[in-house]
């Protein structure tokens, strides 16, 4: 089951599965605590990032260590880990120029604790040991790491690798366009019925 935490304009997801929850993305660092509230009595086992950027991971660590649980992401996003503003992107589009404005407005009033993920993901990878039926799926261009998320039940949590701003889209700023766009249709064509995306509300993949 997923369930959608959407105490910011960044989303974080709750998924739930027989065993325990795993916690994917974490907002930023001032949201934690409400984050926490919403998911400190559902056995999460796990904090998985779909990606490096500030507005996905800033309360990682304050979570990790209250609920006392690992974090897992991509080898090749943590070096975006902590960066600042390096990690805030150009984006081509109108809206993407809109929202790389406004990421580094937001990352020069925040700061977040840096840390080191536990865990490194790979494409393929099972999650059952967190007690839910899912693995992982890579799904690089938004940034180099980024990872999606697919449940045995078709759902897909996709972090950045596409929005829902107005409209469904691919990702509006990215690292690699081409790369995003092979992305995109990897999503499009996993079997997934829903598509839960870091920026907007779900999306139906029919
Ligand atoms: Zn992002």
């Amino acid at each position: 089951m997923v369930e959608r935490i959407g105490i910011s304009y960044a989303n974080c997801y709750l998924l739930s599965g027989e065993g325990g929850s795993i916690l994917i993305d974490t907002c930023n660092y001032k949201d934690g605590p409400k984050i926490l509230e919403r998911i400190k009595d559902k056995n999460v086992k796990l904090i998985l990032l779909t990606h490096g950027h500030f507005d996905h991971v800033s309360s990682a660590k304050y979570l990790a260590k209250r609920l006392n649980v690992p974090i897992a992401m991509s080898e090749k996003d943590v070096p975006i880990i902590g960066r600042g503003e390096e990690s805030a992107l150009l984006g081509p589009a109108p809206i993407g120029r809109v929202v790389s404005f406004f990421s580094k407005f937001v990352l020069k009033k925040s700061t977040y604790s840096v840390f080191e993920p536990n865990v490194l993901l790979e494409d393929g990878q099972e999650l059952s040991e967190y007690g839910v039926k899912a693995h992982v799926v890579e799904l690089p261009g938004h940034t180099k790491g980024s990872v999606g998320v697919l449940t045995d039940d078709r759902d897909i949590i996709v972090g950045d690798a596409m929005f829902n701003i107005f409209r469904p889209t691919g990702s509006r700023i990215f690292e690699d366009e081409e790369t995003m766009r092979q992305s995109v249709q990897k999503i499009k064509k996993s079997g997934a019925t829903t598509i839960y995306v870091g920026h907007g509300k779900p999306i139906k993949n029919v």
